[in-house]
Formats: C-alpha cells, sequence, structure tokens
C-alpha cells in the first residue's frame, strides 16, 4: 500500500501513517470465529470444509445484523432515508468488492446469487450471442459442474459442442493441449483457477493471453481462487470472473460476475422485471444502465453488505501472512498425511491451494467422512461436483480436507489422528 504524501507549507501538520494490519496471528483470528468455539459430539471442531463454504467472523455476522437492525429498507427506488442508507450500503459494498478485485469501474461489478448464477448468466447472454451451429466451447477437466452445465446448455440449444482441455495423473492441465484445442471454432473458454477437487492452481494470466492471441474470451469461474490467491482481474487479463461470497467469508446468497465493459454493454439482459429497466410500456422496455441491466428484482442487499463486511475483514488482515499461513497448512497437513500408511494423495500439482484430497486404502470416503466426524472433524466426501475429473482420474470420489484462513496445525493433526482411527475400525 502507497502512503499518501504529507502536504507541505508550513500549516500542514504531519499526517499519521495509516495503521499497518497487525502480523497475522491465526489464533487471533480463529478467535473472531463463533462457530469455531464448539465442540461436536465432545470433541473440539477440526472445521476442514471451507471449499464448500468458510466460515463468517464476527465482524461480518455483526454487519448483516446492524444492517437488518438500523438500515434495511428496498433500495435504488425509495425517497426516504432508511431506503437511501440501504441503497448507500448496498452500492458501498460494490464498490468494495471493486477494489479488492482491482476492477476499474464499478459498473462492471454485478451482483448475483453466487459463481453458479454467474456462471448461467454469462452462458445465457455472452454464450449465447457468440455460440452458433458447429463452434466449440473450451473447458477444462477441472471444472465444477457449475462451470460445465451451463455450457453443456448452451452448447445443446445452439448445436455446438464441448471440447475439454485434458490435465496429467497429477491433475495439472496441460497447456501445449490447451493452446492446440484453440481452434478457429472455439468461441470462449471457461476455466476455474482452482479446483475445488484438487486444489490444482491453473496459471489464468498466461491462458488469458494464449487464448487472447486467438481471439478467443476467457471466463474465470474464481469460486476457490479468490479466497486462496491475491486476484487483480485486470491483471489476470480475463473477460469475465465469477464467485461466491460464502467462499471467502461472507454470507450464502451473494456472489459476483464482473465482467468487462465493453462485454456487458453489448450483452443483452438475462432476467427481466424491476430495477432492471427505465421505463416500460406494453410495447417496449428501455433497459436500465449497467450495472442495473443485470439485477433484476431485489437484490440480495443484506447479502452484499455482509460481502463488504468480508472484504473490509479480509484488507484488515495481513494478507500476505495469511496466504503464507495457509500455505504452510496445506504443507503440514500434506506431510502428515502422506505418513498414514495406505493414504493416497489425489491431486500432486506442484501449485496448489487450499484442498487435500484424498483415499484411504479401500475404505469408502464416506465411512471415512463418517468415522471423522465423531472425532469432531468436518470434511467433504463424494464427487466434489466434478464428476468428469473423477471419471478421469478412475475414481468414484475422494475425502476432501479444505483449509481456511481459521484453520490451525491442531485440526490437520486431529484429521490425521481421525484417519488412524478410522485404518484401526477398517483393518
Ligand atoms: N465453482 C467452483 C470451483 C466451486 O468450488 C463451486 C462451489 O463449490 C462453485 C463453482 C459453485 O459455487 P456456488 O455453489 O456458490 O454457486
Amino acid at each position: 500500500m502507497t502512503a499518501t504524501p504529507a502536504a507541505t507549507g508550513p500549516a500542514a501538520a504531519p499526517r499519521p501513517a495509516a495503521p499497518a494490519a497487525a502480523a497475522f496471528d491465526p489464533v487471533k483470528v480463529r478467535a473472531e470465529f463463533p462457530i469455531l468455539r464448539q465442540e461436536i459430539r465432545g470433541k473440539p471442531l477440526a472445521f476442514l470444509d471451507s471449499a464448500a463454504s468458510s466460515q463468517k467472523p464476527r465482524a461480518v455476522i455483526d454487519a448483516v445484523s446492524r444492517y437488518y437492525e438500523r438500515d434495511h429498507a428496498n433500495v435504488h427506488r425509495g425517497v426516504h432515508l432508511l431506503s437511501e442508507r440501504a441503497t448507500a450500503a448496498y452500492e458501498g459494498a460494490r464498490e468494495k468488492v471493486r477494489r479488492f478485485i482491482g476492477a476499474g469501474d464499478a459498473a462492471e461489478v454485478l451482483f448475483t446469487r453466487g459463481t453458479t448464477e454467474a456462471l448461467n448468466l454469462v452462458a445465457q447472454t455472452f454464450g449465447r450471442q457468440r455460440v452458433r451451429a458447429g463452434d466449440e466451447i473450451l473447458l477444462t477437466t477441472l471444472e465444477h459442474h457449475s462451470n460445465i452445465v451451463p455450457w453443456q446448455m448452451l452448447a445443446e440449444e445452439r448445436g455446438a459442442r464441448l471440447v475439454v482441455v485434458p490435465v496429467d495423473d497429477r491433475g495439472v492441465l496441460l497447456l501445449a493441449e490447451l493452446e492446440r484445442l484453440l481452434g478457429p471454432r472455439t468461441r470462449l473458454l471457461a476455466l476455474t483457477q482452482v479446483s475445488n477437487a484438487l486444489g490444482t492452481v491453473n496459471p489464468v494470466k498466461e491462458i488469458c493471453a494464449l487464448a487472447h492471441r486467438k481471439g478467443v474470451p476467457v471466463v474465470v469461474d474464481g469460486a476457490q481462487g479468490i479466497p486462496h490467491l491475491p486476484v487483480d482481474v485486470r491483471d489476470l487479463g480475463c473477460d469475465f470472473y465469477a464467485f461466491s461470497g460464502h467462499k471467502m467469508y461472507g454470507p450464502t446468497g451473494i456472489g459476483v460476475l464482473w465482467g468487462k465493459r465493453e462485454h456487458l454493454e453489448a450483452m443483452p439482459p438475462w432476467q427481466g422485471g424491476g430495477d432492471m429497466i427505465l421505463s416500460v410500456t406494453f410495447e417496449k422496455t428501455t433497459y436500465n444502465a449497467l450495472p442495473h441491466k443485470f439485477e433484476a428484482g431485489t437484490p440480495p442487499i443484506a447479502g452484499a453488505v455482509g460481502l463488504g463486511a468480508a472484504v473490509d475483514w479480509l484488507q484488515g488482515l495481513d494478507l500476505a501472512g495469511a496466504l503464507a499461513h495457509e500455505h504452510d497448512l496445506l504443507r503440514y497437513g500434506t506431510e502428515l498425511l502422506s505418513r498414514v500408511p495406505g493414504l493416497r494423495l489425489v491431486g500432486t500439482a506442484p501449485e496448489k491451494a487450499g484442498v487435500i484430497s484424498f483415499l484411504l486404502g479401500d475404505v469408502h470416503p464416506h465411512d471415512v467422512g463418517t468415522v471423522l466426524d465423531r472425532e469432531g472433524v468436518a470434511v467433504r466426501t463424494g464427487h466434489h461436483c466434478a464428476q468428469p475429473l473423477m471419471i478421469r482420474l478412475g475414481i468414484p470420489a475422494t475425502v476432501r480436507a479444505s483449509l481456511g484462513l481459521y484453520n490451525l496445525r491442531s485440526d490437520l493433526e486431529a484429521l490425521a489422528a481421525g484417519l488412524e482411527k478410522v485404518r484401526r475400525m477398517f483393518a
């Protein structure tokens, strides 16, 4: 962060420097999450399911309840003070998100219900405009269902086809294949920044440059990227970036689609209703300006307020220290689990974030998860909404431990101890 230069001149008092964020202290940060203080089945909770949804700090919970206690009314249309306050809070959250993701213009930040809705919006507007019979939509094997099915629906409607970039056995995207598959019929590339099932981090900036050299726009699923990586959409060079509030310490029911203004301006609206219009007659409707053109109906106001609070909370942390802590946990957890006899890590890309997926001998992942739950350890088991990836890896499911900033080494030690119990039970 650059300090603002103090004004010069005889009357100017020296300006105090902006307070630097205190060095990241995971124990202190964890204490800000009330839910993590409880015991589960008589054991301290080791919450290792943040990739599905993260927990919320007190600051976010309080911001949402303060909003409802003091400021709530519908936005944009009211002349009364509460509506003005609610509008200021909602639009203020948009500005916070804009800054957080390095966007140039708050009008490019659309609020949605989450990543899924954001990706559907792009498919049904931008996608519909571009994709014709015989065209190709390029995806990767690593995608979550929400970055597959909307494109599949579009492809079926248009007579287009999905083309899929393969991964190697570690879960690393084959970039040479990606480059080869970017062909003359490719109308767009949609890919995840971080795999939710394996934790693989894709080199999105490099991939955007590759795609753009061939004139192909890139839609990035940032659902698992934004909680674990610093994100600057302009530096990444993507055309669209989608994410969910609830995976980055914000509430459920709120997400973001960022898109380049030139695309958003050219796209037709998606849903029709109040707020997305300037005027309506039975003969003709004139649409509202960005971002409202894509926000039909009463928006998730409290969700946006909570997301804004999550952004504030994250920005109040020593973010470099926080990400280093998460990385240390990933390394520590990987080492611990590697020592468990019979355990096989699934997803061993050199660049990973936030996720350790594995199998334990031939014990079914659901059985592993159930035994772990009795030990207070919350993990996710199954295909993680990435069935095509599971098929590629030749497995039906994995056990997935996923990390948040509030995790401590002790959570991973509880996981390793729980796995010993599983081993003894199923030996
Ligand atoms: N994309 C990825 C990579 C995800 O991990 C998820 C959720 O797990 C989604 C998309 C969908 O997010 P949401 O359910 O919040 O819309």
